[in-house]
């Protein structure tokens, strides 16, 4: 369950410039698959045409063997779960924030995803410390604990397809070691394909597709692209 193919996808937006020229590639079910490439090389537009933000011009975009394009827009956003760069997190507690969007969880669920998150001992505090209700004022919540929440959100949701846009900018030590661990209890038993911008991402990712000017030019595990190269 959960494999991703792109059989010739031909992609422009405003059908001006080709965001996407013909892109082929497969994620095997449970697989981690990394984007890679240069800024403009069609990574976001790949996760968009995924989620069906956008409708392609050519080719097709299978799940599970299932083109995208005749299935329901609420059963492949179910299926779908997506990590964005930013957290996108409201100012009420971590246990709402985590609940946000599957709100017929049980506490039970709601604190086993925020386990799975490493983000449980916080889950009564609010992100930026304000709690508006009490009208206390606690300790905000670092960049990483915020990511983690994100993750905690999609957890619950259970999607058995995770898609996982990497935020740029550098996290200290600490934090990715935290970070790597939540994500690897998220991604278990799931299929991934993360925009990578880490050099930690890329090595641990067990299929690497690196993407040129809307074009897939190497699609391999990292052994195999040393090897080629
Ligand atoms: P990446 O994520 O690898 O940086 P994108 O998929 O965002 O690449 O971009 C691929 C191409 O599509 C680029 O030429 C980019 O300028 C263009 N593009 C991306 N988003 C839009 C958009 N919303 N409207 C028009 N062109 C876009
Ligand atoms: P970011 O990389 O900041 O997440 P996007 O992925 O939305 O931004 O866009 C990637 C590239 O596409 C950027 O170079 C941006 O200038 C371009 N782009 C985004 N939206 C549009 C648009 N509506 N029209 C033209 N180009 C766009």
């Amino acid at each position: 369950d959960g494999v991703i193919e792109f059989k010739d996808v031909v992609f422009s937006y405003d059908n001006k410039i080709e965001a996407l020229k013909g892109v082929n590639f497969k994620v095997h079910a449970n697989e981690s698959g990394a984007l890679v490439g240069e800024s403009g090389a069609g990574k976001s537009s790949i996760m968009r045409l995924l989620y069906r933000f956008y409708d392609i011009q050519q080719g097709t975009i299978f799940i599970d063997g299932q083109d995208i394009s005749k299935v329901k827009q609420a059963s492949l956003r179910k299926a779908i779960g997506i990590v964005p760069q930013e957290p996108g997190l409201f100012n009420t507690s971590i246990y709402q924030n985590i609940l946000y969007g599957n709100n017929s969880a049980s506490d039970e669920e709601v604190e086993a995803a925020a386990k799975a998150a490493q983000i449980y001992d916080r889950i009564l505090s609010f992100p930026e410390g304000w709690n508006t209700v009490v009208g206390e004022r606690g300790v905000k919540l670092s960049g990483g604990e915020k990511q983690r929440v994100a993750l905690a959100r999609t957890f619950l949701k259970n999607p058995k397809i995770l898609l996982l846009d990497e935020a740029t900018s550098a996290l200290d030590t600490h934090t990715e070691k935290q970070l790597q661990l939540a994500l690897k209890n998220i991604l278990q038993g799931r299929t991934s394909l993360t925009i990578a911008h880490r050099l930690s991402t890329i090595v641990n990712s067990e299929r690497i597709i690196v993407l040129d000017n809307g074009r897939v030019v190497e699609n391999g595990s990292h052994v195999d692209l040393i090897n080629e190269n």
